[in-house]
């Protein structure tokens, strides 16, 4: 195990006020892998003190500047890419493949702000009489929060700072409780990249609530992003009304997977496995409540049947291992009780089913269940965890209307090969983000974000960006 961490506060680690620490462990094996400062409230506007202090000279950078530090960090991650991907298979679980992965998309976000950063433009409108002009400027908000879950440690991070930073905004983050030790080390990189000292802060702590209020209340603080549970999201949209911050939430799916009659049913299957087993099923996007055409239910359910027989479960360090360990005892409750309420109402055991504990490890095996009704817990609530369950659909209006019943709507998928189909298909769904023959539909310059309960604001591309500018109107007479 390396060197405890600490906060990193104003260009340098420093411990918490009280010099408490927390053990980080492996989901796979339950073994200590790290330890870090445990922040309270003091810690935190420490933090906000140096990022308050810094924003007006980092404000005043020139784009090119920001783009070049970012740059910096881009390259250190793909040059790290295996360290910071083993870390991250320790801390969370995740195969080794995905961790790998992750790390190149967390990248992107870096690579994308750093690009984007120079195309920050304003606007000149046409006024109403000549001896005036209006003036549209785009400014940084000021000193930002990203407040960011367990199951994505590192491209929740870069999804929010990056463009923060591009922006000329400083930050202040806050990793989930369950994974900073990928923060950590992507926080080293960013400051050997030469970002000033005080733009770029952590904080890590076990009490998400007491540094969520203090981020919350401090007026300095102008925009919060977040992505965790649509629970969580809530406070914090009802905290951020004292100050009127702005925020950004990307919170719970309960992603839809439509299979029509017209499909190939091989590539469905595939993209239907790619979607829902991801990182153990821990994801908000992945495919939820899959709905299938009842004429080629038989063969889709076997064909996603063999796929999910074929997937390995294990310690996500091994070659080969596809499946990894669920983050906690209370995330492999919910799957077992999602699977043996929907059992008991008359569900079909396709494949898997077993759950895999041993003291604080969990592991579940990839489960497809049919015969699902709308009455089970599963198709109400995100499992968060490999099972997927089908359930069979006769018209398109049926599978549209089945797809919508939900107060989420992040993302949806449908597999069809009829043009005008698609068209209807993907403008009738109330979702941010829709996959037509597509199960893995994110990439850093696509809008990443959901409709209805599902959060607000996008993430991704140009539009992350927007997030953390203000417009000014500058109404200049010329008399
Ligand atoms: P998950 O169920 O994925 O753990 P959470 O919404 O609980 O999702 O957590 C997402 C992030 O929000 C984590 O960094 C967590 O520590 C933080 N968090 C949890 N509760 C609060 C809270 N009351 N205020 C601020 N942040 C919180």
């Amino acid at each position: 195990m390396d060197q405890p961490y600490g906060l990193f506060i104003n260009g340098e680690w420093t411990p918490a006020v009280d010099r408490r620490t927390y053990n980080v462990t492996d989901p796979a094996t339950g073994a200590v892998v790290g330890i870090c400062a445990d922040a309270g409230e003091m810690d935190v506007k420490r933090a906000i003190d140096a990022a308050d202090r810094a924003f007006p000279e980092w404000a005043k950078t020139t784009a090119k500047e920001r783009a070049e530090c970012l740059r910096k960090v881009y390259d250190g991650m793909r040059r790290l890419e295996e360290e910071l991907a083993e870390m991250m298979t320790r801390e969370q679980g995740k195969p080794l493949a995905e961790s790998r992965g992750e790390v190149r998309y967390a990248a992107d976000f870096v690579e994308w702000s750093a690009e984007e950063a120079k195309r920050i433009y304003g606007e000149t409108i046409p006024a109403s009489s000549p001896d005036k002009r209006i003036w549209v400027h785009r400014q940084p908000v000021g000193v930002t929060a990203a407040i960011t879950p367990w199951n994505f440690p590192a491209s929740m991070i870069t999804r929010k700072i990056a463009p923060a930073l591009a922006a000329g905004c400083t930050v202040v983050v806050k990793p989930a409780q369950q994974t900073p030790l990928t923060a950590c080390r992507l926080v080293d990189l960013f400051h050997e990249a030469g970002f000033p000292d005080g733009v770029v802060n952590l904080v890590t702590g076990t009490d998400a609530a007491a540094i969520g209020d203090a981020l919350l209340k401090d007026e300095r603080v102008r925009k919060v992003g977040f992505t965790g549970s649509t629970e969580v999201g809530k406070i914090l949209m009802r905290k951020a009304a004292d100050t009127v911050k702005k925020i950004s939430l990307e919170l719970g799916g309960h992603a839809p997977f439509i299979v029509f009659e017209d499909a190939d049913l091989k590539r469905a299957a595939e993209q239907v496995s790619a979607s829902k087993f991801r990182n153990a099923g821990q994801t908000c996007v992945c495919a939820n409540r899959i709905y299938v055409h009842e004429s080629v239910a038989d063969t889709f359910t076997r064909l996603l049947g063999a796929e999910a027989s074929r997937l390995k479960v294990g310690n996500g360090l091994e070659e080969g291992v596809q499946i990894g360990p669920l983050i906690d005892r209370a995330a492999a409750d919910k799957v077992e009780g999602h699977v043996k309420d929907a059992l008991e109402k008359g569900a079909r055991l396709v494949v898997g089913g077993t759950r895999l504990s041993e003291g604080d490890v969990h592991f579940f095996e990839p489960t497809v269940l049919a015969d699902i009704t709308d009455n089970m817990r599963i198709q109400q609530e995100e499992t968060f965890g490999p099972v997927a369950p089908i359930q069979t659909f006769r018209t398109d209006e049926e599978a549209i209307a089945k797809a919508n019943d939900s107060r989420y709507g992040l993302a949806a998928y449908f597999y069809t090969q009829d043009l005008s189909r698609t068209i209807r298909v993907a403008e009738a769904l109330e979702f941010g983000i829709v996959g037509v023959n597509d199960g893995v539909p994110s990439t850093a310059q696509a809008p990443f974000g959901g409709m209805k309960e599902s959060g607000l604001g996008r993430e991704g591309g140009r539009y992350g960006v927007e997030e953390f500018l203000e417009t000014k109107y500058i109404s200049l007479g010329l008399k």
